[in-house]
């Protein structure tokens, strides 16, 4: 822990990642808080408050899943479904520290909704899966839940402690205001022996170091993820003084980022026969394509 670290005055923390890792009791963590970026994300798309708080909640979600990956191709998607839900699909992705995510919705069944509803209340019956796109491998991990529990951020535990069986507690909070919304969030994972691999050989879910770490990382309030004025190392600090060491590593600097592009949509149209096609041009003979994640419209001729 760098205890000289001395923030300017007047400093915020946001867009920002923070890892960090308790080695004597074999626990690794994340600390996200967004700002700026989360904004620009929710720009792009007209949603009610209810759907922005979702969709911000999935975003610190998909950046503190995605820097845990270690290689920058890697990707993370963290992809949301229903059948009947008044949103029936959430995307959020990360690569390289760029974050994007769209919600698809029905509009007179969110009208219904609070403007917090739990996870049932705005997906129904769902599933979430999260996927590792190992990048150069071509390796893919997806592991698939029940959209269960109050939140997003619930079913994410249950993906750790189901698909990976990693003992792992996240926290999430969302802040609207005047000036936009803010949110943060903190992951903690027990990791025996500094183990990193998928292949667990023993797994204990009540491991006393773990049960420690859990309990002081658990303590952790909403007010502190949304203090933007509270840096994570500061917060990192708050919660884990007590141990003999605590190491904490600035991640990559969050940014929005989308990937489509006019070339990307003319390979996806190209794959379609001619008869198809036909129906898609206007009367100018143009195909308009508008991207989910950032509702950039694209004027494809093909
Ligand atoms: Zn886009």
């Amino acid at each position: 822990m760098s205890e000289d670290f001395v923030p300017a005055a007047g400093a915020t923390f946001v867009d920002q990642v923070l890892g960090f890792t308790v080695a004597s009791r074999n626990v690794r963590g994340r600390l996200v808080r967004l700002g700026p970026v989360l904004n620009e994300v929710l720009a792009a798309h007209d949603y009610p408050p209810a759907l922005r708080h979702a969709l911000a909640e999935a975003l610190v979600l998909t950046a503190l899943m995605g820097s845990l990956l270690k290689s920058p191709e890697n990707q993370l998607t963290l992809q949301a479904q229903s059948q009947d839900g008044a949103a029936d699909l959430l995307v959020c992705d990360y690569l390289e520290g760029k974050l994007r995510g769209y919600l698809r919705f029905d509009t007179a069944a969110v009208a219904l909704l609070g403007s917090n509803p739990s996870v049932p209340a705005l997906f129904g019956q769902g599933h979430l899966a999260v996927t590792f796109d190992m990048g150069e491998s071509g390796q893919r991990y997806q592991g698939i839940v029940p959209l269960e529990g109050a939140s997003l951020a619930g079913a994410c535990e249950t993906y750790f402690t189901q698909s990976e069986q990693i003992p792992t507690l996240i926290r999430v909070a969302v802040r609207s205001g005047p000036d936009g919304c803010t949110a943060g969030g903190m992951l903690c994972q027990h990791l025996p022996e500094g183990e990193e691999g998928r292949e667990r050989l023993h797994v204990r879910m009540d491991d006393p170091d773990w049960d420690h770490i859990a309990a002081l990382g658990g303590s952790i309030r909403h007010e502190e993820l949304v203090d933007t004025g509270l840096s994570l190392e500061d917060l990192t600090w708050r919660l884990f003084h007590e141990e003999s060491e605590v190491r904490v590593a600035h991640g990559a600097v969050l940014e929005r980022g989308c990937r489509c592009s006019s070339e990307y949509y003319t390979s996806i149209l190209a794959r379609f026969p001619e008869s198809e096609r036909v129906h898609m041009r206007d009367e100018s003979g143009v195909i308009a394509v508008d991207c989910a994640f950032c509702s950039r419209v694209f004027e494809i001729v093909l």
